[in-house]
């Protein structure tokens, strides 16, 4: 049988020390047809570099995947598998004889173990091993009679039960008393890479998340403007894009100062167009920068009508600026929805805190509600932007 790697630099072997076994699930992986083993490849890669430094070590065999760790990795183990793109879950399995007494003996531990508050359980049996004598009918039998006998406070309930004893019988017997859901979607790198439009604001970090969920690598750009926007805003950006990076496989993140083309944009546009125009520079720098660094999309924060400057009308001035697709992926959401998305991944404190950005602090009073592409572009070349923006670009420095 194959090794399994090991997360550690220095490429041990599992030792007897590695007592603990977590049986990870597929999610939309196993929907996959003929590609399906450059994502579980993709998958590995992903759960082996989040483990660095943990010592755990990565198996795979029909379809599912193995982390062995010691005791003392628990937490870091742990912590790295809720952040991992494309299991819809994980468990701490036990691992107990092959033969029918052991497996009905964990069942019953497993019930005896849970927690008090529980009243209600069900068993639930997977047998891919057929040679086990018994099937998986006769495993949740026998499994629930034990447990019912040492633990007599519980009831089965097989629809709506409190608690879930899984046992799996594959080269080895699995019994584990509770899974924890995974964060789904698919490995990231499996999409190619994006280019996100990231500021200090709520919604771009999730955008971020979202689409790295998809499998997209991500790279980050901000635009600073200062003095308009303070060093604290930047500070903010970076620990937005660490945070974000946790999920993400890392995320570079590139500051690009946007003053000058700012204030180009301030002083010949009208001010009604201010912000759609700035907007369209963003564009056009993320995307020389997104080419450069191989990025086949661009990826903004933007939600259908929460701003002047989303209409869809504006979306499409805003559009008309690159070629690259623009990925939206909050397009639909409500403010609400993206909240609970930021607090969840644990952006939303930082990304309210108060340091405005650049557009915030040019944003008109009047701003167009419903521009027109075609006026949109004569403004926009009348502005003579490309000596600023080639500038910038050049002076582009990497953060993260
Ligand atoms: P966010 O909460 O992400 O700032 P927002 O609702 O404030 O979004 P806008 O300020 O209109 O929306 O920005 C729309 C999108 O444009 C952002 O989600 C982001 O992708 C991009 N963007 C805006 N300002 C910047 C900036 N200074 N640097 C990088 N991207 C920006
Ligand atoms: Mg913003």
């Amino acid at each position: 049988m194959k090794q399994p790697e090991t997360a550690s630099e220095t490429g041990r072997r599992r030792r007897s020390k590695d007592v603990l076994t977590y049986l990870l699930k597929l999610g939309e992986l196993t929907l996959k047809g003929n590609n399906r083993q450059m994502f579980e490849q993709a998958l590995k890669r992903n759960a082996l570099a989040l483990l660095r430094g943990t010592g755990a070590s990565v198996k795979t065999a029909r379809g599912r995947f193995f982390v062995y760790c010691g005791e003392d990795a628990r937490e870091q183990v742990e912590d790295a598998l809720s952040r991992l793109f494309g299991i819809a879950g994980w468990a701490l399995a036990q691992v107990v004889e092959k033969t029918p007494e052991a497996v009905v003996a964990a069942c019953a531990e497993a019930a005896a173990n849970l927690p008090s508050e529980i009243q209600t359980f069900k068993i639930e049996a997977r047998r891919t091993d057929k040679s086990f004598p018994l099937d998986s009918y006769a495993i949740r039998r026998e499994g629930g009679s034990a447990a019912l006998a040492v633990s007599p406070r519980l009831k089965v309930d097989v629809h709506a039960p409190q608690a879930l004893i899984s046992v799996e019988i594959r080269e080895k017997a699995y019994v584990y008393p509770a899974s924890h859901a995974g964060l789904r979607g698919l490995p990231v790198g499996t999409a190619g890479r994006g280019l996100a439009l990231l500021s200090g604001g709520i919604d771009s970090p999730v955008a971020c998340f979202l689409m790295a969920s998809r499998g997209l690598r991500l790279d980050a750009l901000y635009f600073h403007a200062y003095p308009y926007t303070s060093e604290e805003a930047r500070q903010k950006v970076i620990r937005l894009a660490r945070i974000v990076g946790r999920y993400t496989m890392g995320m570079r993140l590139f500051v690009l100062s946007f003053t000058e083309i700012q204030r180009r944009i301030q002083e010949n546009a009208p001010e009604r167009w201010l912000t759609v125009l700035s907007r369209m520079a963003m564009m056009e720098c993320a995307e020389a920068l997104g080419r450069a660094r191989g990025a086949s999309c661009l990826i903004t924060g933007e939600s259908l009508s929460q701003v002047a400057s989303q209409t869809v009308k504006n979306i499409d001035c805003v559009q008309s600026a690159v070629t690259l697709p623009v990925l939206r992926p909050l397009i639909g959401m409500d403010k609400e929805a993206i909240i609970r998305l930021a607090e969840r991944i644990g952006t939303y404190e930082t990304s309210i805190l108060p340091y405005g950005d650049c557009c915030a602090v040019f944003s008109p009073a009047h701003p167009v509600l419903r521009g027109d592409r075609t006026e949109a572009a004569r403004l926009y070349a009348g502005l003579n932007l490309a000596e600023p923006i080639k500038t910038a670009l050049m002076r582009t420095e990497q953060e993260t």
